[in-house]
């Protein structure tokens, strides 16, 4: 194959305001993206209004449903959703767009012309697909990427049989709305008591009771978001019913949408499974929905396919990428470096609580936490960015 074409710098950004979008505008900032790009803004509710700071030549924000402005980019990011995904790409690619297409949604995850792209893990993956005229990257599920970016080493050596993961998920991983309802929820319950939590005598089970009257009669509006209240409490569903299995006893019967995606990404992502005509590796468990701001939190277990002395599996664990983070399994290392608290806003990547579990030597627990919006959206978005401009 010819060398290929330098790919140009005119960059869309398309969803740059939302959750996912502002931590990656942050990021490009941070690592200088905006001096290799002639970036354009898009919007699908300001289109003629001001583009942010920013912005060098176009000030003026483009429509992102104007096919014709966004055929002229030579790349496009995508932080916008799943179904602007679904109602603009076709379009785009059907008059005959060939630029890359960068995308934070899942629309395209799973199509066989797309990569999941999580570079640390799979540049292999990227690169294949880049010299065979590959344009569609697609940003992994953030609870997926997280994890991998923590326990990819294990995988990559062969040693995992299975893995089961239950998850501990922020607000934040859907979206800037969600995150204020949460806040206000917090806020909510919180007026409800202020009188009887300034007074010290006052009884607890009151203020339990009138926080429990006050969760179960917030109002739709309240809950618009999450459906159901969140604050002070947690929703174990998140994404939609899938449907799949037949019979109640079959595998795959009753997942959400989002536990099917640990499996179903986990291989894709290191290339393996059906498609790559190898064996896939079961990855399940429970998506879990939590009050906290940001960071997706996950307990894993692992069933590995041999016996691996803990030491050796945290070793391997430190060494695979410059952002994982052996935590010690002391109970201060864990309160002071397993928390969302302490990881959210950092690259940073904590394992811990790494011990084998009482079901056999080859069992071995492990939790794990990253900032679901830098490693699990933003980060391998600007990255792909990244190896694009320098392809
Ligand atoms: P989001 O915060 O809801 O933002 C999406 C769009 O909503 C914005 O681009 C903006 O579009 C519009 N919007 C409406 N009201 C807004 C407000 N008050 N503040 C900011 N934006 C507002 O969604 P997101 O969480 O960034 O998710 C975007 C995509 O990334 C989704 O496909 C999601 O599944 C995926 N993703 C999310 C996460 C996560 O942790 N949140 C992680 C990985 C992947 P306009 O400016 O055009 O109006």
């Amino acid at each position: 194959m010819g060398k290929m074409m330098k790919i140009g710098n005119l960059v869309g950004l398309v969803g740059w305001r939302g959750m996912v979008g502002s931590v990656l505008i942050d990021r490009m900032q941070t690592e200088g993206d905006f001096d290799l790009i002639e970036p354009v803004f898009f919007s699908t509710s300001n289109a003629g209004g001001q583009a942010p700071a920013l912005a060098k030549n176009e000030t003026i924000l483009k429509d992102a449903f104007d096919i014709e402005a966004l055929k002229k980019c030579d790349i496009i990011i995508s932080a916008q959703g799943g179904d602007y995904t679904t109602e603009v790409f076709p379009k785009l690619r059907a008059a005959g767009w060939g630029g890359h297409w960068i995308d934070a949604a899942s629309t395209l995850r799973m199509t066989d012309d797309a990569v999941i792209i999580l570079d640390p893990v799979n540049l292999n993956v990227i690169k294949n697909a880049l010299a065979k005229g590959g344009n569609n990257w697609i940003g992994g599920n953030c609870t997926v990427s997280c994890m991998l970016m923590g326990v990819g080493a294990l995988y990559k050596a062969g040693l995992v049989e299975w893995m089961t993961s239950m998850t501990y998920q922020a607000a934040s991983g859907g979206g800037a709305q969600h995150m204020r309802e949460l806040l206000t929820q917090f806020g909510t319950l919180n007026a409800e008591v202020k009188n009887l939590l300034d007074d010290p005598k006052s009884a607890i089970l009151e203020i339990d009771r009138k926080v429990l009257g006050k969760q179960q009669a917030l109002t739709p509006a309240e809950t618009a978001n999450f459906g159901v209240p969140l604050g002070g409490s947690l929703i174990p569903w998140i994404d939609k019913d899938l449907g799949l299995g037949k019979q109640s006893d079959e595998a795959g019967w009753g997942m959400s949408r989002e536990e099917w995606k640990g499996g179903a990404e986990t291989n894709k992502i290191l290339g393996q499974g059906a498609a790559f005509g190898t064996a896939e590796t079961p990855v399940d468990g429970f998506c879990v929905r939590v009050g906290t701001m940001r960071c997706h939190s996950q307990a894993l277990t692992f069933k590995l396919k041999k016996d691996v002395p803990s030491a050796d599996i945290e070793a391997m664990i430190a060494a695979d990428n410059e952002w994982v983070k052996v935590v010690p399994n002391t109970r201060e290392a864990t309160v002071q470096h397993l928390t969302p608290v302490a990881v959210t806003g950092t690259l940073g990547i904590p394992v811990g609580r790494i011990r084998k579990l009482a079901m056999g030597p080859q069992y071995v627990g492990a939790f794990t936490i990253g900032d679901q919006l830098l490693w699990g959206a933003a980060e391998p978005l600007r990255r792909m960015l990244r190896i694009l401009l320098a392809a």
